[in-house]
């Protein structure tokens, strides 16, 4: 956990800099002991954890974040946007539901898995005729 801290925390750095630091105007964020950018929750239960009332706030293009996500998508067996519910326990990425869409399109099993799905069987027959349809 203190390895990614510190990764998850370099992100931040680079990402929200002056600049980047506008996309978070929508947000309440405050920095933590450990120099991390979180997002103030309006959850303020005692029994909650740590990091579920304040997450990590976290910028959508940085490749630690995509790492992060394709490591969720894997540990939850290739799920969808759904994995965005789990992530937000500990993580606030900013256009959340978006960026890890856009993760899971490159995941190269899902994209095969959707291949053989798409995959209608051709029969022979019917290939040739269009061999010749084609030929004309
Ligand atoms: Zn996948």
């Amino acid at each position: 956990m203190e390895a990614q801290k510190t990764l998850l925390r370099s992100a931040q750095k680079e990402c929200f800099n002056e600049e980047g630091r506008k996309s978070l105007k929508n947000f309440q964020v405050f920095t933590d002991n450990d120099g991390i950018l979180r997002l103030k929750s309006r959850i303020a239960n005692e029994d909650e954890l740590p990091e579920f009332i304040a997450p990590l706030i976290l910028p959508p293009k940085h490749l630690v974040i995509k790492r992060l996500i394709e490591q969720e998508h894997l540990v939850h067996k290739h799920a969808g946007t759904s994995i965005l519910t789990i992530l937000r326990e500990r993580f606030w990425i900013i256009k959340g539901r978006r960026t890890i869409s856009s993760v899971i399109r490159d995941c190269i099993i899902c994209k095969r898995q959707k291949t053989k799905n798409l995959e209608v069987p051709i029969s022979t027959s019917a290939s040739r005729s269009n061999q010749t349809i084609s030929s004309i």
